[in-house]
């Protein structure tokens, strides 16, 4: 907990550059010398509990495995509540009416208390001490969940699922972030979605294709507050793929779902370019409001 305290308050002072840069040299330690950083006390970043290596403690992590694994739309992650199970063959009002370009999605938690505090700090000042736990919540939720779906449970997955070289065969071929807003990135100064993706692609072993799916002009806001076909239509033409990707199945990394309609033009544009299939992944699903 103390070392938490103390990597916190050197974050304040540690200009960013210098934390990706220790994250680098880190990389390319030994095994046996990033195992043992690896045992290394942390502060939870959820809860402030003690955690090893800046990931969640154990309390958090499996309250975030159990929003990851609760009764989700299987198309857009959704989370649905006990009546909506089981209708429209375990589909959300909205997937059933209008089915997005992607084929399914996985959240490892709601866009709600307790778990928004982890992707406002990500997206805020803290980030380097979040984006390890992100990624590796996001990984365990695709791990559990890719899992249930693939031993014929496609609307619940049973958490016990994820251990096994098993949940390391996922059907995915590429790992694509989708892209920040120029005036996002000015603001930011780095992609939530792109950092998330690569700490995910590296920890399943997967291809990371930055810059092929581009933003084919600015202006295209995350328009939660606009109606549907004004989103649509805003949405439609937002992305554009720089290469072809004829028969790649693809996981579309972001860091936050909100109506899925920016997951929804993304899948568009990367199905244009030859995609077999996208899958999207995120960090949190936004819950529709009561
Ligand atoms: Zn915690
Ligand atoms: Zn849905």
């Amino acid at each position: 907990m103390a070392c938490g305290k103390v990597c916190a308050a050197l974050a304040r002072i540690i200009p960013h550059s210098c934390v990706a840069a220790w994250a680098a040299v880190r990389r390319g330690l030994p095994r046996f010398v990033r195992s043992l950083l690896a045992g290394v006390g942390s502060s939870c970043p959820a809860c402030d509990g003690a955690a090893r290596a800046g990931l969640l403690c154990a309390a958090c992590a499996q309250a975030v495995l159990e929003q990851a694994t609760a009764r989700r739309c299987p198309r857009c992650a959704l989370r649905l509540g006990a009546t909506q199970a089981g209708r429209r063959g375990g589909l959300c009002v909205e997937c059933a009416l209008h089915p997005p370009a992607f084929a399914h999605a996985v959240a490892a938690f709601d866009y709600a208390d307790p778990f928004d505090a982890l992707i406002k700090r990500y997206k805020g000042a803290r980030r380097h001490i979040v984006s390890s736990a992100l990624a590796q919540s996001l990984v365990q939720a695709v791990r559990t969940v890719h899992a249930g779906r693939a031993a014929g449970s496609a609307d619940r997955a049973d958490p016990a699922a994820s251990a096994g070289p098993d949940a390391e065969r996922l059907p995915i071929d590429v790992v694509v972030p989708v892209p920040a807003s120029r005036a996002s990135l000015r603001q930011r100064g780095f992609n939530p979605a792109g950092e998330l993706a690569r700490g995910v692609a590296l920890r399943l072993q997967l291809r990371l294709l930055r810059g092929v799916l581009r933003r084919r002009h600015e202006g295209v806001a995350r328009q939660a507050s606009l109606a549907r076909p004004d989103r649509e239509a805003a949405a439609l033409d937002a992305y554009v793929c720089a290469q072809r990707l004829d028969g790649l199945r693809v996981a579309l990394v972001d860091d936050v779902m909100t109506t899925g309609s920016t997951a929804d033009a993304a899948a568009r544009a990367l199905l244009a370019a030859g995609a077999a299939s996208v899958t999207v992944w995120v960090a949190a699903r936004t819950p529709k409001p009561l």
